[in-house]
């Protein structure tokens, strides 16, 4: 699975001067949504993903995501399991579980994002399935950004990785970007624009 030729034709790798969510500037930046625009594309890489989990014997009874990124992401992943989809989402500032979705006490959950930066999004979701007695039991992303340590890969974790330690992070591929703070932006000083793409482009 090449998941960043996946990202480049679905013209989901951007390239140019971005403003990162931490305030760093960077070359390159990921627009998830745009991998999963082509369903087909979608379900080849929600397979790929649910080969590695089930080869690891873990096993899941549902997939959790976290609104609104996660969703098609959990949403495919859970299909390609052949197992249960549902997700939280943010009610004033706070993560809840609602829409008549239920958990029960000891459901295995995998928490699945379509991207994994430091894993804030994902360990609100666990929170809250693990206040409802479900054990988290895997996480999952389309792709890693480099700052946590997912199953397979050399790539060691990071101080900002927030993902629980201990359970297992599964992942098509790294990313890994160069950043830089902007008053040391080699792009900055070339004097161009740095643009933030977010979810607002
Ligand atoms: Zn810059």
């Amino acid at each position: 699975m090449n998941i960043e030729q996946h990202y480049k034709e679905a013209g989901a790798l951007l390239e140019g001067h971005f403003i990162l969510s931490s305030g760093n500037h960077s070359n390159r930046y990921l627009q998830s949504a745009k991998v999963l625009e082509d369903p087909k594309r979608a379900a080849i890489l929600a397979d790929a993903l649910a080969e590695e989990i089930r080869k690891s014997g873990i096993k899941v009874d549902t997939v959790c995501a976290p609104a609104l990124g996660g969703v098609l992401a959990g949403y495919e992943l859970a299909r390609a399991l052949g197992v249960r989809s549902i997700f939280v989402e943010r009610k004033e500032g706070k993560m809840e579980l609602r829409r008549g979705f239920e958990v029960s006490e000891g459901e295995n959950i995998l928490v699945c994002e379509d991207i994994i930066t430091t894993g804030g999004s994902a360990m609100e979701a666990t929170v809250v399935m693990e206040s409802l007695g479900a054990n988290v039991v895997a996480f999952a992303a389309l792709a890693n950004r480099g700052f946590c340590q997912r199953a397979g890969s050399d790539m060691e974790r990071k101080s900002e990785c927030k993902l629980k330690e201990g359970v297992p992070f599964f992942a098509l591929g790294d990313f890994e970007f160069e950043m830089y703070e902007p008053a040391n932006c080699p792009m900055c000083k070339a004097g161009s624009e740095a643009v933030k793409p977010g979810s607002r482009s």
